[in-house]
């Protein structure tokens, strides 16, 4: 077995022939990945650095690990990767992860290390540990083992690794397969490797984003009454959002709940001008139990009067718990780690799963409170815990006497 723990403190070029990548290659063959290996694995991941737009390296990495594998037929398109088991099963679960990372601090908090804390707890600091290479280590361990003969899962599996996620949503790799290979991402069930502590976060809510415009008359401020002042015109588009009561609306079982609010306000061109125009800027963060059109009618209601502009809008995402295999797949994951399913606020790409009509949940072992934080770190038995959660579902989910 090949060490990282050792000094990861190093620099980089000390030892340029057993950088991460080829360590990547030593850890994942051959053999089950074994929890220490999971912990190498992850720094491995982690230290292929691979902000959005730099994924390359960490994509070919990942490549060769994928193409050794004689059970995955593998696929690349840009730096995303697709893998599938073709064994016959009569379902196909999708597994999911984006590779990209939002950018390094400064200094950076790369290469990662191992830390205690107080309370004797080890984990590991740096980019990428809890947005998400703990996901993407553990699918990575999984596409290596399941598959092999002896190791037989009960369904086909679709492993997907992909770049762009912490960027605009046009430059999404997921949304460019679901544009080049939609039939590469075909599955009756989908879970990506976003932190969820271990737990089902189900759906996702759907982002609306718009401009209340008012109008006024410019004019000089020292003959104000000679103008209108658009920003005061303003102040009625305010006193309506410091009302609002934000909705929560129960869908499959979740409850979701609703942010809408003002995030950005401009207006005026100069300390001696009466504006002539304003734009509040406002974003609605809606349950999954309505479409865009829906949110979009719910916003035009409130600002009724003003002029609203579209600016962006993403739908959400139910939960899927109805669907029998989500449901077992979220009963599973409650008895082996105690965690109820829960709801996930905040967009994320099982909504462009749910828009292929494949249900999908976020699983992943960080805890979201520190994705994209300086101080982002993963406590490393989470990451046994939660691979052997998915490991002995996939193995085991509708071979089950009864299930
Ligand atoms: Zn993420």
């Amino acid at each position: 077995m090949v060490r990282v723990t050792t000094d990861r403190t190093a620099p980089a070029t000390a030892a340029p022939d057993v950088g991460p990548a080829a360590l990547l290659d030593g850890l994942l063959d051959p053999g089950t990945v074994a929890s220490s290996d999971l912990v190498d694995l992850l720094a491995a991941v982690c230290d292929v650095p691979s902000v959005s737009g730099d994924e390359a390296a960490l994509a070919d990495a990942v490549e060769r690990v994928l193409r050794a594998q004689p059970h995955l037929d593998v696929l690349r398109d840009g730096d995303a990767l697709v893998a599938r088991t073709h064994l016959g099963r009569d379902r196909r679960v999708v597994l999911a992860g984006h590779l990209d990372t939002v950018p390094l601090t400064d200094p950076p908090n790369l290469p990662t290390r191992l830390e205690t804390a107080p309370d004797g707890t080890v984990e590991m600091w740096g980019r990428g540990t809890v947005d998400m290479k703990g996901g993407v280590a553990i699918m990575l361990a999984l596409a290596v083992e399941l598959g092999r003969p002896g190791v037989e899962p009960a369904h086909d599996l679709t492993y997907v690794f992909y770049d762009h996620e912490e960027v605009e949503a046009s430059l999404s790799g997921l949304g460019r397969l679901v544009r080049n290979r939609p039939e590469a991402l075909a599955g009756d069930f989908a879970i990506l490797g976003e932190s969820s502590n271990n737990g089902i976060e189900g759906g996702c809510n759907g982002t609306l984003r718009v401009e209340v415009r008012t109008h006024g008359v410019a004019a000089h401020s020292a003959r104000a009454w000679a103008g209108v002042n658009a920003i005061h015109a303003a102040a009625p588009v305010l006193a309506r959002l410091a009302a609002y009561q934000a909705r929560e609306v129960e869908v499959d079982g979740l409850v979701y709940r609703e942010s809408l609010g003002a995030v950005g306000i401009r207006g005026g061109i100069a300390g001696n001008v009466v504006p002539d125009a304003c734009t509040v800027t406002v974003n609605y963060r809606f349950a999954p139990s309505q479409g865009v059109a829906e949110a979009e009618a719910r916003v035009r209601e409130l600002f009724e009067g003003f002029e609203v502009v579209v600016t962006d809008a993403a739908p959400g995402a139910r939960p899927g718990l109805d669907d029998p295999l989500v449901a077992d797949f979220a009963a599973a994951v409650q008895a082996a780690t105690g965690t109820e399913p829960r709801p996930k606020y905040g967009w994320t790409d099982v909504a462009r799963f749910a828009e292929l009509g494949v249900p999908a949940v976020n699983f992943g072992p960080g805890d979201p409170v520190l994705a994209h934080k300086d101080d982002e770190r993963l406590p490393v038995a989470r990451l046994a815990a939660g691979r052997d959660a998915l490991r002995s579902w996939l193995l085991d989910a509708g071979t089950a006497p009864g299930a």
